[in-house]
């Protein structure tokens, strides 16, 4: 049986891309649900992620003040996306980088496959990010005969196991060493057969396969976390490494960044360079955080491209309460402290983009009712709303889409009874009197006839009280 809620559609339309899941957040939620490996991994790992967080987070007397600046720094942005765009444009185009506009994933897909086969090479290294993922990116190159390698250690985990990713930050989080042990030894190229399941022995086998790609690719692909709008500087911040290699060694990099990431001075990279680390990983400050602008001869890559990635969020842009979501860093501590994101894990939510953001987001960027499930993929607790270094009001957000989000005629239909009822005291007394009938029928009594029945499937119907108010009234 299908557990529905009132309100909530019973199907998503099914599509292609990495924004939508192929069926609803409930059906999908259930196997995640059932699965008790992948919660006591998804457990583990957030509870260590929180307590890591909390513990760097409370360090600084000025956390909130940052939060408010962050904030405010982006709506500045969102404020006149239009204008910073075109000076980031100047900017990187007078520093020798080349800028590209791509309206949708198709188009994005388009120019950087393109920009790839220019170079003659059929392989390239990727830089984790989740705009190329959320274009389905490696796909496309793949269908044009090139291939793609991650070079972030969980990405690549992800790649080698076929599978896809269920956290923003940590995209094998519901793998646990065992497993990341199995998925090497199966598909790891030339992988040492007595490989353990000890991580520095597995960051050392990772290590090994991916020194030998490095070193003979000569296009990487990157994303961005944030753009200085200018001086045309493009940031990636990042724990491994890896990703300053790709930025720095191959002789072409292409970065595909969606438009919200822009910031309008350098200045402002000192507000969120703190909020990032210690909301994401709980650090205090980023291992690497690669810096470039432009292209600059004899020193890294000698051609850069900038892909501008819009793909909805000019829609979202246009929503004033639903715009806020673009001011999202994608440091995923709202997925760290969500008690659905825990149980459920990623892959329920069928986008690229999970957790209390994706279930904002992916909708809005999809259409809601393309993604009409997502909305109500949450328990409205506040969590993520305190959790969020730049405030995104998620459960705002979350009640927003709810009321945007197509809803079954059967609602509307018992909506307009009750209005009714109410709307007649006579009938409303008699109904309270029928409710109360219902309290001597027992444990049987506790749900709704269909079809209002998805409303007690999954919680209990309150038993009515011995006397209405009006009674109560009337005897005083
Ligand atoms: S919504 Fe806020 S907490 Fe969640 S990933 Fe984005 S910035 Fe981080």
């Amino acid at each position: 049986m299908r557990r529905t809620f009132l309100g909530m559609p019973a199907t998503a339309p099914r599509g292609v891309g990495h924004l939508r899941g192929e069926e609803p957040f409930p059906a999908a939620a259930r196997r995640g649900l059932a699965d008790p490996q992948l919660r006591r991994n998804l457990g583990h790992a957030t509870t260590t992620i929180r307590a890591k967080s909390g513990a760097v987070i409370g360090e600084l007397p000025d956390w909130q003040a940052l939060r408010e600046a962050g904030a405010a720094i982006k709506t500045d942005v969102l404020a006149r996306l239009p204008e910073l765009l075109e000076q980031l444009e100047v900017a990187v185009t007078a520093a020798g980088g080349i800028v590209h506009w791509a309206a949708d994933a198709v188009e994005a897909n388009r120019i950087v496959t393109e920009l790839v086969a220019a170079t003659g090479s059929d392989r390239v290294i990727k830089v984790k990010s989740m705009a190329t993922q959320e274009i389905g990116l490696n796909e496309a190159l793949e269908a044009a005969g090139i291939s793609a390698v991650e070079t972030d250690l969980a990405e690549l985990i992800v790649q080698l196991g076929e599978d896809r990713p269920s956290h923003i930050l940590v995209p094998a989080i519901h793998r646990n060493r065992a497993e990341i042990r199995e998925i090497f030894l199966q598909a790891m190229p030339g992988v040492d057969p007595s490989l353990t399941d000890d991580p520095p022995a597995l960051a050392a086998a990772a290590r090994r396969f991916l020194r030998e790609t490095f070193l003979t690719t000569r296009v990487a692909v990157s994303g961005a976390n944030f753009a200085v709008a200018e001086t045309g500087t493009l940031a990636v911040v990042e724990s491994e490494g890896n990703g300053r290699m790709c930025l720095t060694l191959p002789e072409t990099l292409i970065t595909v960044m969606g438009v919200e990431k822009v910031v309008p001075t350098w200045r402002d990279l000192e507000v969120f360079l703190q909020l990032l680390p210690r909301s994401s990983t709980g650090e205090r400050m980023n291992p690497y955080t690669s810096m470039w602008s432009g292209v600059t001869p004899g020193d890294g890559p000698q051609a850069f491209h900038l892909v501008l990635l819009d793909n909805g969020r000019s829609a979202v842009l246009a929503d004033e309460v639903g715009r806020q979501a673009l001011r999202c860093i994608r440091c995923s501590a709202c997925l760290n402290v969500c008690p659905v994101y825990e149980r459920a894990g990623g892959h329920a939510y069928g986008s690229v983009y999970p957790g209390p953001i994706g279930a904002v987001l992916s909708p809005q960027l999809t259409g809601v009712e393309e993604n009409a499930s997502l909305p109500y993929a949450s328990t409205l607790c506040g969590a993520c709303y305190d959790a969020c270094p730049v405030k995104i009001n998620i459960p705002e957000l979350l009640v927003h889409l709810r009321d945007r989000a197509p809803h079954p005629k059967a609602e509307a239909a018992a909506m307009a009874a009750a209005a009714y009822v109410m709307d007649r005291p006579a009938l409303y007394a008699a109904a309270q009197r029928a409710a109360r009938l219902s309290r001597f029928a027992g444990r049987r009594g506790r749900g709704l006839p269909p079809p209002l029945s998805g409303w007690t499937i999954g919680r209990d119907l309150p038993q009515p009280p011995e006397h209405t108010f009006r009674e109560w009234w009337a005897q005083r």
